[in-house]
C-alpha cells in the first residue's frame, strides 16, 4: 500500500512539474513516505530523516516532506522532533503533496473522504506489474494494528473508476494487476468484489489478477468460487491468520478461530487444489504463553503455508495492545520468531521441491538482482522462479518454465516455449 502511495505521490508531483533524481543531493523536494507498523522502521525513518538537516544547510532551497502513517499519527510531533521538515502529509491526504509544494507549508492529516472519488496519476516502476487501489482504510480495529487511526475509516472506490484504470494499464501494456485494499472482502462499491473480479477479467490484455489483502473472518464462498472460475485470478492467497491460539486470537480482536480459519483453508484446497496460501503471524503478542506459542506451532505444521511473514509484536502507541499487560521481554519474543522461522523454512523448502519437475506459467518481471545472467518471474501462485539464461526470455513474457529446483525462498527452470 505505502510502495504505491509513493508511485501516486509521484504522479502527481510529476504534473505539478517535477522531475525523480536518483541523487538526494541533486534534489529541490525528498519525501520520505513512512511506515509506521513496527517501531523498528520509525526509528530507521528518524535516522535518516536527520541527514536531511545538513543538507538544508548546504542548499537552502530544498524542501523536505513526511508522508505516510507516522506523519499521520504524530502530526505536528514530527515538526517538534524536526523543525527542518516543511510539510507533513497522512496517508488521506497524499493528493494534497502537490497543494503543499505551492508554498502553504503545513500539516495535512485531516480526513478526506474524497480520496476515495478522486482518479490519482500514479508513476510506476516497470510495464510488467501494477498495484491498483479498490479501497482505502479499515474498520476492523484489531488491536495491535494502527491503519484504522492511520488511514482512517473503509472506503471502496467506485467500480468505474478501477475498470478504468485497469483498461489504460492494459493500454499501456501491463499485464498483472494486483488490487489493493486493507480487507478486499469488505469492498462496497456498485459490483461486490467477486463481480468486480469479473468485469476485469473481462479486460483484453490483463493475463493475472491478484489481491491483497482478505480477511480470513470475511472471506466467502463467492470470492473462492470467483478464484475457481476467473482464469485470470491467480491461485494464491494471502489470508493473515496472526496466531494459532484462539485466546490470543481473542485479545487481538480477530474475530474468528483457528478451526474456523482451518476450514477456510480446506474449503480453499478444494475448490483451487493447486492454490498457495501465505500468511502473517506476530510472535509474543502481550499475554502469549508458552502454550499459546505453541499452538501457532503447530498451526504452521498442520496448515502448511507456502510462505509467511513473521515478526515480533511490536507496541504501537493509540492501540488496545499497548496497553495490555503482559509485555514479553525481548528475548522470548525473538525465541519464538526464531522458531517460527525456522520451521516455516522447512516447510517452504518442501513445499517448493514438490515442484521440481512440473511445468509453470511464469509471468517474466526482468533480470534477477542476485544474478542478473538470469531473469526471473513468478508462478501462478507468486513463487519466484529464477530462469536459467536463454535469449528469447525477456520482460512482459509468459513462459512455460520447468521446474528444475525447489529452494527454500525460490524457484529455478528453465524455459520450454512463450505460452
Ligand atoms: S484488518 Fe488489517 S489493517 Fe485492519 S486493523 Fe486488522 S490488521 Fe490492521
Amino acid at each position: 500500500m505505502n510502495v504505491h502511495d509513493s508511485e501516486r505521490m509521484l504522479g502527481v508531483l510529476r504534473q505539478a512539474g517535477y522531475a525523480r533524481v536518483d541523487d538526494p543531493l541533486k534534489a529541490d523536494l525528498i519525501v520520505f513516505n513512512t511506515c509506521g507498523i513496527r517501531e523498528k522502521a520509525e526509528q530507521k525513518f528518524y535516522s535518516l530523516l536527520g541527514r536531511t538537516k545538513t543538507m538544508k544547510r548546504d542548499n537552502p532551497g530544498l524542501k523536505v516532506a513526511v508522508a505516510g502513517c507516522i506523519a499521520q499519527q504524530q502530526g505536528a510531533g514530527v515538526k517538534e522532533r524536526a523543525p527542518y521538515v516543511d510539510y507533513v502529509i497522512g496517508p488521506q491526504n497524499i493528493d494534497r503533496v502537490g497543494d503543499a509544494l505551492l508554498g502553504r507549508k503545513g500539516i495535512f492529516t485531516g480526513d478526506n473522504p474524497e480520496l476515495a472519488q478522486k482518479d490519482l496519476p500514479a508513476e510506476r516502476d516497470g510495464y510488467v506489474k501494477a498495484w491498483v487501489n479498490v479501497m482505502y482504510g479499515c474498520n476492523n480495529f484489531c488491536s495491535y494494528c494502527i491503519v484504522p487511526y492511520t488511514r482512517g475509516r473503509e472506503r471502496s472506490r467506485p467500480a468505474d473508476n478501477i475498470l478504468s484504470e485497469i483498461k489504460g494499464l492494459a493500454a499501456e501494456g501491463f499485464k498483472e494487476i494486483t488490487l489493493l485494499g486493507q480487507n478486499v472482502n469488505s469492498y462496497r462499491g456498485e459490483l461486490s468484489f467477486p463481480e468486480l473480479l469479473r468485469f476485469i477479467n473481462d479486460i483484453e490484455g490483463i493475463e493475472r489478477i491478484r489481491f491483497v489483502t482478505s480477511h480470513p473472518k470475511d472471506l466467502e464462498e463467492g470470492l473462492i468460487m470467483a478464484m475457481r472460475d476467473l482464469e485470470k485470478v491467480c491461485e494464491h492467497i494471502h489470508l493473515p491468520i496472526q496466531s494459532g491460539s484462539d485466546r490470543v486470537l481473542k485479545h487481538m480482536n480477530r474475530k474468528y478461530t483457528f478451526d474456523e480459519y482451518l476450514r477456510k483453508t480446506e474449503w480453499l484446497r478444494k475448490a483451487i487444489p493447486d492454490i498457495a496460501i501465505t500468511t502473517d503471524i506476530i510472535a509474543g503478542f502481550p499475554g502469549e504463553t508458552g502454550d499459546d506459542h505453541k499452538a501457532t506451532v503447530s498451526a504452521l505444521k498442520e496448515i502448511g503455508f507456502d510462505g509467511i511473514y513473521a515478526f515480533k509484536y511490536s507496541i504501537r502507541p493509540m492501540t488496545r495492545a499497548a496497553e495490555m499487560d503482559g509485555h514479553l521481554p525481548d528475548e522470548v519474543k525473538s525465541e519464538r520468531l526464531l522458531e517460527i522461522l525456522s520451521l516455516q523454512d522447512q516447510i517452504t523448502g518442501a513445499r517448493n521441491k514438490a515442484l521440481q519437475d512440473t511445468i509453470q506459467e511464469v509471468l517474466v518481471e526482468g533480470p534477477s538482482e542476485s544474478d542478473p545472467e538470469k531473469m526471473t518471474g513468478r508462478t501462478r501462485t507468486n513463487k519466484i522462479v529464477n530462469i536459467l539464461p536463454s535469449h528469447h526470455v525477456v520482460s512482459g513474457m509468459l513462459l512455460k518454465v520447468r521446474i528444475l529446483k525447489g529452494q527454500r525462498h525460490s524457484l529455478e527452470g528453465v524455459a520450454i516455449n512463450g505460452l
